[in-house]
């Protein structure tokens, strides 16, 4: 029976552990004999529960929680009683101390203190990542660098990224993000740059803090007793503040514009920067000008520099050519990215039976071990390409080796995936797209974007529009507003929205199976479909008395629409006022919220009418909570309701299409775009004076014209009535106008004026640029219906963070 050991001195700890793997994920364990596993108590799971899983696996070595560890003792036993026999493996050993995650920090900054090499903490409110990524991709041309995976930045992830230090660095480079005032000085405390490179200063996470000021405030003391830190010139007004800090920093700045040039200080290189959207070129500069203040040499300072691209970091999904899912994921290569797309594609795979395509895997110690252990028992098969992987000593049953990209695509004809989701995985710069496209049933044809970083944006700002206790649904129906309910609902699990609502049970159901955990409300579900709301743990609204009977038979925790004035579903007030609610009991029946919905919140002419609903409400909570004092969570406000009415937020929000960035007038002008449907030319033909187009022969040609036919017809979701030069298209930051009626599968547009357009040029639908009220008011239609209306064949794409 293993001894809970109290607590140890940091240093002890350390020198038992220092060749460990610190783990506080228990999906990202490799080598399970040296894994240190951190139970930590998170919002919505607690680590300490998959502590007996984890023995199971191997691991022995646990920092627990005194205050909760004791819930779980026995299971703890009973998985090391399974485990540990006679001849037995290591004990298990749990060290108790009062925060695990304080000790996961003490150790890494024990770690730091063992290094005297340069340690640069980049932090800002914006391109935090990119910049890190690209300074680390151009310092490694000289050193030997040691750089946050993929955007590990928080209270866990900093003392992680730390903790890779190793002997060989020569260099390492942090990103640093904060969101809660005091959490900067714990960061300091770990990192202990040496220099900071600060990227931009916004607004997010500003509803924390009191003011701008404060969180500048906060976000500077990063770099006390650093030696130099490194700003744009534009931000050149915190040098005082900078220089004030108890032992300060030298500032320097950087300025630069277009693509040719850079003044770092006062000394101007000459580099010339790719061809990349603005946002990214400040990027590349503030990389650059880090480079150089770390004294990489010019020539590798000149090439790197051209060779900086936007990290493509986005997921594919697409339908197969044999019918099962292709995922294909460039995000950053690392170890821990694998793991999150495999955690993905698991969701995602219908069949239960899973191929990975390989590519390179960024090198880490005991690289082959950790992989062996994460895809033990989830990957079915494993096509491992490329170099790197040839040297690799990876156990896996039937594994296939293939030199290179273009060796398994010569390949590919010969093997079957029928009844397999792939997922394909490599570098971006490895060029696996190819290999989707192979195994896809449509080339690349027509795609919807979906900006996940965009999305988490907007989730950002409604936080920050609502009082912090207030809790906030958001409305996952019709595939999550046509973007995909999965990918978005997974994004929203790990933000840590409280709620999630769907239309109908099926919905439920496939979060559900995909591994969402988060309670999920129905809107709509008919009694008969109770006992499938209790086998998914679905919480149904209720509309009718027997909704309510049924519910409590079944002990299913429920939610109580009141109808003030939107005439859809929902008690009237005085049948509320009549309806008999039983007590919660043990087993989980429960009433847990009172809400109604809005019926025109986003229209200034209603404003009476709905301020006249918010009343009518208002008047129903407090009669209940007269009669049956103790209160429910109470919800009213939609997305224009947000914006518009935050008066009445009560406890809880129903955030909709708002996340998308999209049919809030309040909040518009701050909502980032979230959704880009775009389309190709497959063809350009020129017509003469007199022909028509399409079917009915509805377009009609004036003058000779060049027609262009763009793979996108109403089953893809662009309404008929967008036909005959109602709506027009962009075509490379021009507009053409369709021509004609819009077919299933095609459309055509006039390109007369626009000579410069080729077969194979993308054609937006709509987008950052092109908004998507223009095609809803050219279709008669609001917003809602067109993404709704996107049809299942177009691609999706989710860019990541
Ligand atoms: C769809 C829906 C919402 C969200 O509406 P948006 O206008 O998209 O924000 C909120 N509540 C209920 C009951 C809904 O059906």
């Amino acid at each position: 029976m293993f001894q809970p050991s109290d607590s140890l001195p940091v240093s002890q700890l350390y020198e038992r552990y220092r060749d460990f793997e610190l783990v506080v994920d228990s999906r990202l364990v490799g080598q399970a004999d040296t894994s240190l596993f951190f139970a930590l108590a998170g919002e919505r799971r607690d680590g300490h529960g998959f502590i007996a899983h984890l023995i199971g696996l191997g691991v022995r070595n646990f920092v627990v929680a005194s205050a909760q560890y004791g819930q779980y003792l026995n299971e703890i036993r009973e998985a090391e009683e399974l485990v540990v026999n006679g001849s037995g493996p290591e004990p298990v050993n749990l060290v108790v101390v009062e925060y695990p995650m304080h000790v996961l920090q003490q150790l890494a900054a024990h770690h730091r203190r063992q290094f005297d090499i340069p340690v640069v903490a980049i932090t800002g409110s914006n391109g935090k990542t990119i910049v890190k990524d690209w300074l680390v991709q151009l310092l490694s041309a000289e050193f030997g660098v040691c750089g946050s995976p993929r955007s590990y930045n928080s209270l866990i992830g900093v003392p992680l990224s730390v903790w890779q230090l190793k002997k060989s660095h020569e260099m390492a480079v942090f990103e640093v993000g904060i969101s809660q005032p005091g959490d900067m000085d714990t960061l300091w405390g770990i990192i202990r740059p040496t220099c900071g490179v600060l990227t931009t200063i916004g607004t997010a996470h500003l509803s924390n803090f009191a003011s701008v000021g404060e969180l500048i405030q906060e976000k500077l003391r990063l770099f006390q007793g650093a030696d130099w830190v490194l700003l744009p010139e534009t931000l050149k007004s915190l040098t005082s503040a900078i220089e004030s800090l108890p032992s300060p920093a030298k500032v320097y700045t950087w300025s630069g514009n277009g693509r040719t040039g850079l003044r770092v200080d006062n000394l101007h290189l000459e580099l010339s920067f790719p061809e990349l959207p603005d946002v990214y070129l400040d990027n590349a500069r503030s990389a650059a000008a880090a480079a150089r203040m770390l004294h990489l040499e010019l020539r590798y300072l000149t090439a790197g520099v051209s060779r900086l691209l936007p990290l493509k970091n986005r997921l594919e999904q697409r339908t197969g050519r044999d019918g099962g899912p292709i995922i294909n994921d460039s995000y950053s290569n690392d170890f821990s990215a694998l793991a999150a797309a495999l955690e993905f594609a698991e969701n995602q795979d219908p069949f239960g039976c899973l191929t990975l395509i390989l590519g390179t895997v960024q090198p880490i110690p005991g690289l082959a071990t950790k992989l062996a252990t994460l895809l033990k028992g989830r990957v079915d098969r494993l096509l491992l390409v490329g170099p790197a992987n040839e040297k690799l000593r990876l156990d896996f049953p039937g594994k296939r080796l293939y030199p290179s990209v273009d060796a398994l695509t010569r390949d590919l004809h010969t093997l079957s995936f029928h009844g397999e989701t792939v997922l394909i995985k490599g570098a971006s710069y490895e060029h696996f797209d190819q290999i989707a496209d192979l195994l896809s049933r449509q080339l690349h044809r027509t795609t919807l974007e979906v900006n996940l970083a965009a999305i988490r944006q907007n989730l950002r700002l409604y936080r920050q529009q609502l009082p912090p206790s207030c809790k906030l649904v958001v409305m996952a129906k019709a595939s999550a507003y046509g973007s995909g309910a999965l990918p978005v609902a997974q994004l929203l699990q790990d933000a840590g929205v409280d709620y999630l609502a769907v239309a109908y049970p099926e919905e439920g159901k496939e979060l559900r199976s995909g591994g969402i955990t988060l309670p999920i409300m129905v809107l709509n579900a008919e009694a008969y479909s109770y006992p499938l709301l209790v086998d998914y743990r679905l919480e149904p609204v209720v509309h009718q008395p027997e909704q309510l009977r049924l519910a409590t038979s079944l002990h299913l925790p429920v939610h109580i629409e009141l109808d003030t004035g939107m005439g859809r579903l929902g008690f009237l007030p005085s049948e509320f006022r009549q309806l008999v609610i039983p007590p919660a009991d043990e087993v989980g029946q429960a009433f847990v919220s009172l809400f109604t919905h809005l019926a025109a919140s986003e229209d200034p002419g209603h404003d009476a009418f709905t301020r006249q609903q918010l009343a009518q409400f208002d008047h129903a909570y407090d009669d209940y909570l007269a009669r049956a004092g103790s209160p429910v969570l109470r919800h009213a406000l939609n997305t224009n309701g947000i914006s518009r009415f935050p008066q009445a937020a009560y406890d809880m929000v129903r955030l909709g299409i708002g996340l998308y960035g999209i049919g809030d007038e309040g909040l518009k002008l701050h909502l980032q775009p979230v959704l880009t449907l775009t389309t190709t030319v497959t063809s350009i033909t020129t017509r003469p004076a007199g022909a028509t187009v399409g079917y009915g022969r509805l377009g009609r040609i004036g003058e000779e014209s060049r027609i262009a036919v763009l793979s996108i017809g109403y089953a893809d979701g662009l309404p008929r009535s967008a036909g005959g030069g109602r709506f027009a298209v962009r075509i490379n930051g021009h507009l053409a106008p369709t021509i004609g009626a819009i077919c299933m599968d095609m459309c055509m547009v006039d390109v007369t004026y626009l000579p410069e357009i080729q077969v194979g040029d993308h054609a937006i639908i709509f987008g950052p640029d092109h908004p998507v009220e223009l095609l809803a008011s050219a279709a008669k239609t609001i917003p809602y219906e067109i993404l709704t209306g996107i049809g299942q064949r177009v691609h999706r794409i989710y860019l990541g963070e």
